[in-house]
């Protein structure tokens, strides 16, 4: 299976019709057809590395003073206890908990409602534990990879420049914006991971870019996944609200 970073951005862009959903409802034709879904997102932090092992997770709606619409929406995809636990056991190196609280939060089905309309594949959330260090998230990431040869889409959901304070209702993005993204993209065609790893030595737009790692750490799981020779393709390329790179990465796979 190929391996998918997604920009969510907005919450609102899980029921708005534009560039960004259009694209990831065409992603989800495009791939092949997995069996399971793991989502990696910037909104489900914890102390510890957990997975969700119920077996019908909730829709979470983890944002606030959004339109009516949006909490009506309901991604009623089902879950897997068993696959919990067989990545749990895969994942020897790294203790693993099986998560029987959380569900999917916005990060995950915002996108999965335009990629999957139908609910029908089980998925799957593997938490990010903001105790650890970046190679951390990076060598976890690398125990996953006999997943992909069993059909399992790793999808890493968060954003590559994630700046709200600086959120720019013109839609004008920042310079700074601007080049840190594009910094990341050559980087990432590069396969040069170390300094992805070690973003915060890649100067002042790192920091202004990422001013928490919440939305960045997600892009390193796909990486570490990568296998050599793999095609890169990016989609969504555009820096939105002044100061939120809704770019994505898809790796791999036939394209
Ligand atoms: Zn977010």
């Amino acid at each position: 299976m190929p391996i998918v970073f997604v920009g969510h951005g907005s919450p609102m862009n899980a029921i708005e019709k534009n560039e960004f959903s259009i694209k990831w409802n065409n992603i989800g034709k495009q791939l092949p057809v997995p069996k399971l879904i793991l989502c990696i997102s910037a909104h489900w932090e914890t102390e510890g590395t957990h997975i969700t092992a119920m077996k019908n997770p909730r829709t979470i709606y983890d944002f606030y003073g959004f339109p009516e619409e949006l909490y009506k929406i309901n991604y009623p995809a089902p879950g897997s206890p068993e696959r919990a636990d067989e990545i749990k056991k895969a994942t020897a190196e790294t203790e693993v908990l099986l998560d029987n609280q959380w569900g999917l939060d916005h990060g995950c089905w915002s996108v999965l409602y335009h990629m999957y309309p139908k609910a029908n594949i089980p998925v799957l959330q593997l938490s990010l534990d903001h105790t650890k260090p970046p190679e951390y998230h990076y060598n976890l990431a690398k125990q996953l990879s006999s997943l992909r040869d069993q059909k399992v889409l790793i999808i890493g959901s968060g954003n590559m420049v994630h700046n709200l304070r600086m959120i720019d209702w013109n839609d004008e993005a920042f310079d700074w914006a601007l080049e840190f993204d594009n910094k990341l993209t050559g980087l990432i065609k590069n396969r040069d991971h170390s300094p992805l790893i070690n973003y915060s030595s890649l100067g002042e737009a790192a920091k202004l870019s990422i001013p928490t790692n919440e939305h960045y750490l997600p892009l390193l799981y796909i990486l570490a996944l990568q296998e050599d020779n793999e095609q890169i393709h990016f989609f969504n390329e555009r820096v939105t609200l002044g100061s939120i790179s809704m770019r994505g990465v898809i790796i791999g796979g036939e394209r």
